[in-house]
């Protein structure tokens, strides 16, 4: 007999023949997130199990594991043969303070032949028996006592589950690239991506010395709080200081921060190719700022047609991006007051509805290539 964790996977994405390569990459980031940990992680037929763990180590191994895509449920339980014996005398011993129970039983190993419903009925007397005061309550009881008996001949014991953060396994949906401000809308957008099995390259634009050192710092404590989700992230981090002198130097200053994000995004398309990233993903939400208009938007997107940009933030409130945000622990850090590169040289009224002619006219008077060209020849990497 003992105690293991039983995790439960979405079913959807595991039909067909892909099933495999699902199973194997989740498996594998299941095992990554508990690296640090002492246990045994096993596959059986539609679960994983986590074994011979220190009991002092469960909390952390919980929290690591709801933070897993692609895991829907986990549950602490007790392992034993499966045997009449072994299930009877188990619930014959089993105590409990509450008033009501009921008894589920789930026989996936249909060589075990006595009907679940039958077989319902035989345990609650035997858990009646051991605890008097005991009622049965089949409807919302306060504790339902889960016995499943699989195929691999092993009876399951437990009492409750744990819901996990759902989604699909990091890596089945091939590579993104993320851009991170130190803000509270770009962090979300990468969790959410994430989460639908994006892998995740981060490119973060900093303006040395306008932006301070601890500018920086928050982007990297942010991309280690995602990679708790994410795992290992590479972020990259590119100078833009240049760059914004140029636009400051040349262009009309309505135009600063649209040019900026165009060349944000060709920028971003020579990272995808080298990083072997597919899509571009942003934490724009329609109409939050000036940048963000559906005109803008289109003036952003002209710059590069290579790949998509996602912007999974795009139909939410401030207040729902936030809620995220606190939920998956970057709020806290997002609101550090550090300047990002886009507040530099902000202009007083910057516009709202560009024109993509009078954009490129401004634009042409800058050498963008050379600038990019300088730019791409000093990116860091930074391994989270
Ligand atoms: P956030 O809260 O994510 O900073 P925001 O509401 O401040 O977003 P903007 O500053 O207009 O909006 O930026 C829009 C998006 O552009 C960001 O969500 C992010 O994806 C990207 N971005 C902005 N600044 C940077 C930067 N310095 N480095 C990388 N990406 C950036
Ligand atoms: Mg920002």
């Amino acid at each position: 007999m003992k105690k293991v964790i039983l995790l439960r996977f979405g079913e959807i994405y595991l039909k067909g023949k892909n099933k495999g390569y699902f199973e194997r990459v989740l498996l594998r980031n299941i095992k990554t997130a508990l690296s640090n940990i002492d246990c045994i992680v096993n596959k059986t037929s539609g679960r994983y199990i986590v074994s011979d763990f220190d009991d002092m180590d469960y909390n952390n191994i919980v929290s690591k594991l709801t933070k897993v895509f692609g895991l829907t449920s986990l549950s602490v339980a007790t392992e034993f043969d499966t045997s009449r014996n072994n299930i009877e005398n188990f619930l014959a011993n089993f105590k409990t303070n509450v008033k009501t129970f009921r008894v589920s039983v789930k026989r996936a190993d249909k060589t075990f032949n006595i009907a679940s419903n039958e077989y319902e009925k035989i345990l609650g007397e035997i858990v009646l028996n051991a605890n008097p005061n005991l009622k049965v309550k089949l409807k919302e009881p306060e504790l339902e006592l889960v016995v499943e008996i699989r195929e691999n001949k092993k009876t399951y014991v437990l009492t409750e589950s744990i819901n996990c953060a759902g989604g699909m396994p990091v890596g089945t949906a091939g590579k993104g690239l993320v851009l991170l401000s130190g803000g509270i809308d770009s962090p979300v957008s990468a969790y959410m991506m994430s989460k639908r099995g994006l892998e995740l390259v981060a490119l973060h634009f900093h303006s040395f010395p306008y932006t301070s050192l601890q500018a920086k710092e928050k982007v990297i404590k942010l991309a280690k709080i995602l990679s708790n989700y994410t795992g290992h992230i590479q972020l990259i981090c590119c100078p833009f200081t240049e760059i914004q002198e140029e636009i400051h130097k040349h262009c009309s200053p309505e135009f600063m921060i649209t040019i900026m994000r165009r060349i944000m995004m060709r920028i971003s398309k020579i990272v995808c190719d080298k990083f072997n990233a597919k899509a571009i993903i942003t934490g724009e939400s329609l109409a939050q700022v000036a940048s963000q208009t559906l005109e803008s938007i289109n003036v952003t997107n002209e710059a590069q047609t290579t790949y998509p940009v996602f912007r999974p933030c795009i139909g939410m409130d401030k207040s729902e991006i936030i809620d995220i945000s606190q939920k998956i622990g970057t709020f806290e850090t997002s609101i550090l007051p550090y300047e990002d590169c886009c507040t530099v040289f902000l202009p007083k009224n910057p516009v709202i509805k560009p024109h993509l002619n009078k954009v490129k006219r401004e634009e042409n008077k800058l050498d963008v290539e050379i600038l990019i060209e300088q730019a791409i020849t000093k990116l860091e990497i930074t391994e989270i």
